[in-house]
């Protein structure tokens, strides 16, 4: 039992286990910690949460709930305790295992460390998990948005994201071109700044193995390994490489690649097999908008899987609705995408889409999917009629523009 400085856990409500084969044992009350969020995120939050303990009951009939548990982080976490990001919040996930937060304010200088990225990186939490569908009705730039579905398992910990860098003309950068260029007879020019892009089978392997066992689970069609393995050969063409080789180590049965398909199978994929392929990254972006519906699950590496999964999120409708989570083993963070939008915070204006549509991954992931599908239906619906928040309201003809509450109370009305 963790001990906690700040807070105290419910009374009421039970932990989340972990069975032997790494599945999570979700009791029928499971406690949740979460963050509000600055800025809009108690607006977002509590439209939220009214959305998914509703879908919940009405799902299970009252024999399933959540036990909600608040822990400090952001903006009022440093006013009452004086700390962005106290531990209790880091010991309330190892304890708990599954948490849900709202967006968090970055602080800015005096060397404080994102606290999103701290805690991805305090827990491992090494995918970053975005779903990207279309929405009936939500204003999108191409013609054909329903087009494309794909979940993007990003990787969260390794890359030119480690954080590895130094400064032109810092003691470090010119120490290490100079051994560079001496040593390994690099023509590094002088004065570069220097960062370093580490990736390695360990790194790739797990979070491809998530990638494939969602494809698996899901039924998807295909996964996809994206990559620039043909300009850096050591860092994103072994990510590939090291792709087929856990396919071929641990996936024989439930994957075939696309190469065999070709080969071995005159061109028709094995039914019920996902078919692994892989896509140079700068094709897939042309790939997404050009050929979307031969997409489902991608892996990528961190850096790629940033700017695909914005640019994916942008084809259906824009980031105001997508969700996110960081996942690891044992351990998971659904979130909302977006940030504090703090010109909104307190207006009860926002667009609750994305941390709402967080709360379904997270359902989801705990053996919840018909409370999930009751979420989804309910935004569906309400979306359809035109009844929606002012982001949407604004590109939309001849839309009622609703608060950010009546908009989830819209949402509990379709259930
Ligand atoms: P932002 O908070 O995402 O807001 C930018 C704009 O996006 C808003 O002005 C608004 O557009 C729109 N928007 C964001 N959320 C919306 C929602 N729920 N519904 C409707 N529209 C929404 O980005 P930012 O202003 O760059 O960042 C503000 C703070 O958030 C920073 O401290 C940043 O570090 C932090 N941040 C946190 C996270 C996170 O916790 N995961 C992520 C990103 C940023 P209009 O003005 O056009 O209406």
């Amino acid at each position: 039992m963790a001990t906690y400085k700040y807070v105290t856990p419910p009374t009421r409500g039970s932990k989340i286990g972990v069975n032997a084969d790494g599945s999570l044992n979700v009791p029928y009350d499971p406690i949740i910690p979460y963050v509000e969020g600055d800025g809009i995120g108690p607006d977002i939050w509590r439209a939220s949460q009214r959305v998914w303990d509703a879908a919940v009951d009405k799902a299970y009939g009252g024999t399933r709930r959540f036990v909600w548990f608040k822990v400090p982080a952001g903006e009022e976490a440093k006013r009452q305790y004086d700390e962005w990001l106290p531990n209790d919040t880091i010991e309330a996930v190892k304890e708990y295992r599954v948490a849900i937060k709202g967006p968090l304010t970055t602080p800015i200088g005096g060397g404080i460390r994102s606290l999103n990225v701290t805690l991805r990186q305090v827990l491992d939490l090494y995918a970053c998990v975005r779903p990207v569908r279309y929405f009936q009705g939500v204003p999108s730039p191409v013609k054909q948005p329903e087009k494309l579905n794909v979940i993007i398992f990003r990787e969260n910990t390794e890359d030119v994201y480690a954080g590895i860098e130094w400064k032109a003309r810092s003691d470090e950068a010119n120490r290490v071109i100079s051994f560079m260029n001496r040593e390994l007879k690099t023509k590094i020019r002088e004065m570069s700044g220097i960062g370093v892009k580490p990736m390695s089978a360990f790194g790739s392997k797990r979070l491809i193995k998530m990638g494939l066992k969602y494809a698996i689970a899901h039924g998807k069609s295909s996964a996809t390994l994206v990559h620039k393995g043909n300009i850096m050969k050591f860092t994103e063409g072994a990510f590939r490489d090291w792709g087929y080789e856990l396919v071929r180590e641990e996936f024989q049965g439930a994957c075939v690649t696309e190469e065999d398909v070709t080969s071995k199978h005159g061109g028709q994929a094995p039914a019920g097999k996902v078919v692994v392929k892989d896509r140079i990254a700068d094709s897939m972006f042309q790939q997404a908008l050009l050929r979307p519906e031969e997409y489902s699950v991608l892996c990528t590496p961190n850096l790629n899987g940033d700017f695909l999964s914005d640019a994916c999120a942008a084809q259906v409708g824009g980031l105001g609705m997508a969700p996110g989570a960081n996942i690891g083993d044992g351990y998971a963070m659904f979130e909302a995408t977006h940030g504090t939008a703090p010109k909104y915070a307190g207006h009860d204006k926002v667009n609750p889409g994305s941390l709402m549509l967080s709360g379904v991954m997270m359902l989801e992931h705990m053996g919840g999917g018909e409370a999930a599908a009751l979420v989804v239906k309910g935004i569906e619906e309400t979306i359809l009629e035109k009844t929606v928040t002012y982001d949407l309201a604004r590109q939309t003809e001849g839309a009622r523009e609703l608060k950010c509450s009546e908009f989830a109370g819209k949402i509990i009305e379709k259930f």
